[in-house]
């Protein structure tokens, strides 16, 4: 992070960097080729500047085979190669990429580039989460967890021209394949399938959105561990709650990518109902591993329920102003599922405008929540319309747990009143200044 300034409205501005994308900023072929890259230049020309910053970036530890493969691609319109070369780039210092992508997993991609810098403390604790899948599934589900065969990193986004610049801080991961465009064979593709997280976009998304509320949070009598939570103590909570909702995504009677597009299909309908599921579970699998990981379970509990409730909840709140009522975004609606799951368990007061969650009580309706959205999944997958039955319990959730605001819900009264009051930025939005 580099600069970081007050936008207008309720928006934060941050600039994203890092050492190697700042040496690379006094190299003035690398800032040629960012540059046709940024102006839409023909693909010719991109391939000239990409031989004239090759050494360049070869010294900055991009692969020999990564760039090869992004050459034919600027040549051929064939991606293939470029794709699998960056499969293949799993777990080194620096991945660079350019060619077509974008920032979710469908819909239309458009030519980029951008550097990640990989984060030099997360790979132990992936590792540690990947062996403890089947303690933690056999305690939830009866069955084991799982990744689904795709592996989770940690890198600092430090340099974006195109979809990744774009999404502003709507994209905190990329997942290969699909965030690349332009390659054919899947069955070469399967090998390697990543899950990248952006950690310094979720890190910065923290502290300027969420981090300014977390003093008026309080767990049963005492203020938020976070409060007091050192830098290393937080990118571990980060790396604990993010491979965990990861790993529930892929877990449970009816994962996310296991049935043919179910759930995807359903789009905003049932998105927030998983999105909730899996923040959920992460936080009962902390719980489940609290022996082994003592405060640092908490810690990312804790870290989960801020960001759900001190930041999400109020995007939710704040889209739809002239309605008044819950903003349809996955992030927006899921934190609003939060807070009033809480609320309706008495597990969670909004008093003077601070916090004051009951520890116990917000378990138990976790837990009961859950029970309902997995009943619901197992009923799902075994029957012979999954769309419809996941559509009505997404619906009598929000019923049942929202308030009918015309033609949308709104969150109970005293909720709605609490955040409202709240003064605190909402958004934010990038900029890589070495590119
Ligand atoms: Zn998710």
């Amino acid at each position: 992070m580099l600069i970081d300034q007050q936008a207008p409205g309720n928006s934060v501005h941050v600039a994203l960097g890092g050492q190697v994308s700042r040496e690379l900023a006094e190299r003035p072929e690398w800032l040629r080729l960012c540059a046709d890259v940024r102006e839409s230049a023909p693909h010719e020309k991109i391939l000239e500047d990409l031989s004239h910053a090759r050494s360049t970036l070869l010294h900055a530890g991009v692969s020999e085979d990564l760039l090869n493969g992004i050459a034919t691609g600027l040549r051929h319109a064939s991606w293939d190669d470029a794709v699998e070369a960056f499969a293949r780039s799993q777990g080194q210092q620096v991945n660079f990429y350019l060619g077509p992508m974008r920032a979710a997993e469908a819909g239309p991609s458009k030519t980029g580039l951008f550097l990640l810098e990989r984060r030099p403390n997360s790979a132990e604790t992936v590792s540690m989460l990947e062996q403890a899948t089947e303690r933690i599934g056999k305690a939830m589900f009866g069955a084991p967890c799982s990744f689904m065969g795709r592996h989770v990193e940690f890198y600092d986004l430090t340099a974006a021209v195109g979809p990744l610049a774009d999404a502003r801080a709507s994209a905190i991961a990329l997942f290969t394949p699909f965030y690349f465009g332009g390659w054919t064979d899947s069955a070469r593709q399967q090998e390697n399938r990543r899950s990248l997280l952006l950690h310094n976009v979720v890190r910065s998304r923290f502290e300027r959105l969420t981090r300014p509320l977390v003093d008026g949070l309080h767990i049963d009598s005492r203020p938020s561990a976070l409060c007091d939570a050192s830098d290393e103590e937080l990118e571990d909570a980060f790396t604990l709650w993010l491979t965990l909702h990861e790993m529930m995504h892929a877990s449970g009677p009816m994962p996310l990518f296991a049935e043919p597009g179910h759930k995807l299909d359903l789009g905003m309908d049932y998105g927030p109902i998983e999105e909730m599921r899996v923040d959920m579970s992460a936080f009962i699998a902390l719980g489940i591993l609290e022996g082994e990981l003592g405060e640092r379970a908490t810690l990312a509990q804790e870290l989960i329920v801020a960001e759900r409730l001190l930041r999400s909840i109020r995007v939710g709140n704040a889209l739809a102003p002239e309605a008044n009522g819950i903003g349809k975004s996955l992030d927006g609606e899921h934190g609003c599922f939060w807070g009033a799951t809480l609320h309706a368990a008495d597990a969670l007061r909004a008093v003077d405008g601070e916090i004051y969650l009951a520890w116990k009580e917000a378990h138990a309706a976790i837990r009961e929540v859950l029970t309902e959205i997995y009943s619901g999944e197992a009923a799902a997958r075994v029957a012979n319309d999954a769309p419809t039955l996941l559509k009505n319990k997404a619906a009598q959730i929000r019923q049942r747990l929202f308030t009918k605001k015309g033609e949308d819900y709104a969150l109970p009264a005293a909720l709605d009143d609490h955040y409202h009051r709240l003064h605190a930025p909402d958004r934010m939005s990038l900029t890589f200044p070495d590119c």
